[in-house]
């Protein structure tokens, strides 16, 4: 029996609901329960494919192909819990379902309402993660209480909870407790407002966990328990961590939300033990040295639109014991100011994936700089297509070389449409997605960096390296490095003679996790540490 957290956010948005439902589910998964995790987004689109990572930060992937919201990552990668299509359901995707029954007569003639019948497609969207294999299945519901766009997932989830064995839901109430600083002064104002607002539609929390900037004293405990009707030592406070994320699980353990959730979904307590995830974090937090990444992109002022991207290259510095710091380059500035100005701090550099004209000469540029003055590159998906473009204009000297993405009808199109790309009407949730085996070829770094012969990475594209002009590419140095188990898709190229330049049509970022960095992303910073050591000396 799959037992059900849901977690909901009162007074403001970014109070890390994700973060700490990711908390809660790796500490939930430390004492040995299954826990599956969730997210419900009130928008109408069906899913973030389409939206710009201006309104939405990153579009993360799911193994089995979703594009889902990037609070996935944090689940997949600070919980280790794989997700799935069934891990993220937008109010656009439930409406979808349940207008294409309205089509074809399956209400019988009903008249078709949002209660029942929308609060009935989000139950069952909840109840998709029961398994026989999950003991505890944590839903984040999106949005602040409050907004009337979430209110049927809200009543959904009360009716949930009423239809539910008892002791089989908890509700958990994730708000927030202003300073106010002129009065030296913390505020239970706003969490009284929005626990009524719940209550309003018939939600008590069981928890409230309260996001603070100061610790809670003994009066705010009792006032937020008396106004918001949660006993007192279900009031927990959420400090804001000193000096990275990984402690919240601590400060959440200390608190013991982890415990106090248990026992009130009846499960039993077992045996937790942090020593050496504290080690751990006291390892991260004191890095040997560091490296500079540069990241060159085009919605590098947007502080989520590559969220992924930056935390692997974290992770790749927990391991190599370094701290990496990120120089956000925007693709637009290159172009004006040169790759020498503005690339001249960095040790290594990456250049995301991306989609459409604006910035591409910037990457190109980025590209360039990196092959020939030999500062490791690592090129995920566009990058790789700009590294191709780069190296067909300036070493191929086909200077019209281009994607058809770019200059639909170039003489050269190096990166061309994939085949059954050609014919698509439709844009959403149709590009080449999720996980596709690569096979890696023998001889290549990257075949050395993975230790395998195939390895499985996630997709997120529609054009592709065009394997009509490989044969001019190989010999002149730039090889592939991996391939489509059929050979028909170029996964992967690098240049031979060069300390680390790799272009991969997958996205590894997906697949990072801080104590399982990505080999590509640890090769890169590797990379980056042996030029700064060289470069130091001269
Ligand atoms: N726009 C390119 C394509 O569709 C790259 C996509 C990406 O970087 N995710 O192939």
């Amino acid at each position: 029996m799959t037992k059900h957290i849901f977690i909901t956010g009162g007074v403001v948005s970014s109070i890390g609901k994700g973060i700490t439902a990711a908390s809660l589910a790796w500490l939930l998964k430390q004492r040995g329960f299954r826990v599956a995790m969730q997210k419900l987004d009130p928008y109408l689109n069906i899913d973030p494919g389409t939206m710009s990572p201006y309104q939405h930060g990153e579009v993360f992937v799911t193994a089995d192909g979703a594009e889902t919201d990037l609070d996935l990552g944090h689940y997949e990668r600070f919980a280790d819990v794989e997700c799935s299509k069934n891990s993220n359901y937008t109010s656009g995707k439930i409406y979808h379902s349940v207008l294409e029954k309205e089509r074809s007569g399956k209400y019988l003639g009903a008249t078709v309402q949002v209660i029942p019948h929308i609060t009935d497609a989000i139950k069952e969207a909840v109840r998709s993660l029961h398994d026989d294999r999950i003991d505890i299945a944590i839903t984040e519901i999106g949005g602040t209480a409050g907004d009337i766009e979430s209110l049927p997932f809200l009543e959904a989830i009360r009716q949930f909870r009423l239809e539910a064995p008892r002791g089989d839901v908890v509700f958990i109430h994730l708000t927030y407790v202003p300073f106010i600083r002129a009065a030296k002064e913390l505020k239970t104002k706003p969490s009284q407002q929005s626990v009524a607002l719940l209550r309003n539609i018939g939600i008590v929390p069981d928890i409230l966990v309260c996001r603070t900037e100061v610790p809670l004293e003994e009066e705010h405990i009792k006032k937020l328990s008396l106004f918001c009707n949660v006993p007192e030592d279900l009031v927990i406070e959420e400090l804001d961590v000193q000096n990275t994320v990984y402690e919240v699980p601590i400060e959440l353990a200390k608190q013991k939300l982890d415990v106090k959730t248990l026992d009130l979904l009846r499960l039993e307590q077992r045996l937790l033990d942090l020593t050496e995830y504290q080690q751990w974090v006291n390892k991260i937090l004191h890095p040997a040295g560091e490296v500079s990444i540069a990241v060159v992109g085009k919605y590098i002022k947007h502080q989520d639109a590559y969220k992924s991207i930056y935390e692997a290259l974290r992770h790749a510095g927990f391991s190599a014991d370094v701290k990496v710091n990120v120089i956000p380059v925007e693709a637009e500035e290159l172009e004006k100011y040169g790759a020498a100005k503005l690339l001249a701090k960095a040790d290594g550099i990456l250049i995301p994936g991306g989609f459409g004209n604006r910035g591409i000469p910037g990457k190109i540029l980025a590209a360039e700089y990196a092959r020939e003055n030999r500062v490791p590159l690592l090129g995920i998906c566009l990058g790789m297509q700009c590294m191709t473009i780069e190296f067909a204009r300036n070493v191929l000297n086909w200077t019209d070389a281009d994607s058809t993405e770019f200059v639909p009808g170039t003489a050269h199109p190096v990166i061309d449409l994939m085949r059954d790309q050609k014919n698509l009407k439709k844009y959403g949730g149709t590009m080449r997605l999720g996980a596709c085996q690569c096979k890696l070829s023998p001889d290549s770094r990257m075949r050395e960096l993975y230790g395998k012969d195939t390895v499985s990475e996630r997709h997120r594209h529609r054009y592709y390296f065009n394997t009509a002009y490989l044969d001019d590419f190989v010999s002149r140095g730039l090889r592939v490095a991996a391939t489509s188990p059929d050979g028909e898709i170029v996964e992967a190229v690098e240049l031979k003679d060069h300390p680390f330049y790799i272009g991969c049509q997958f996205h590894p970022e997906f697949q990072s996790g801080p104590r399982r960095p990505h080999v590509l992303f640890s090769g890169l910073v590797r990379a980056a540490m042996e030029r700064r050591k060289v470069t130091a000396g001269k």
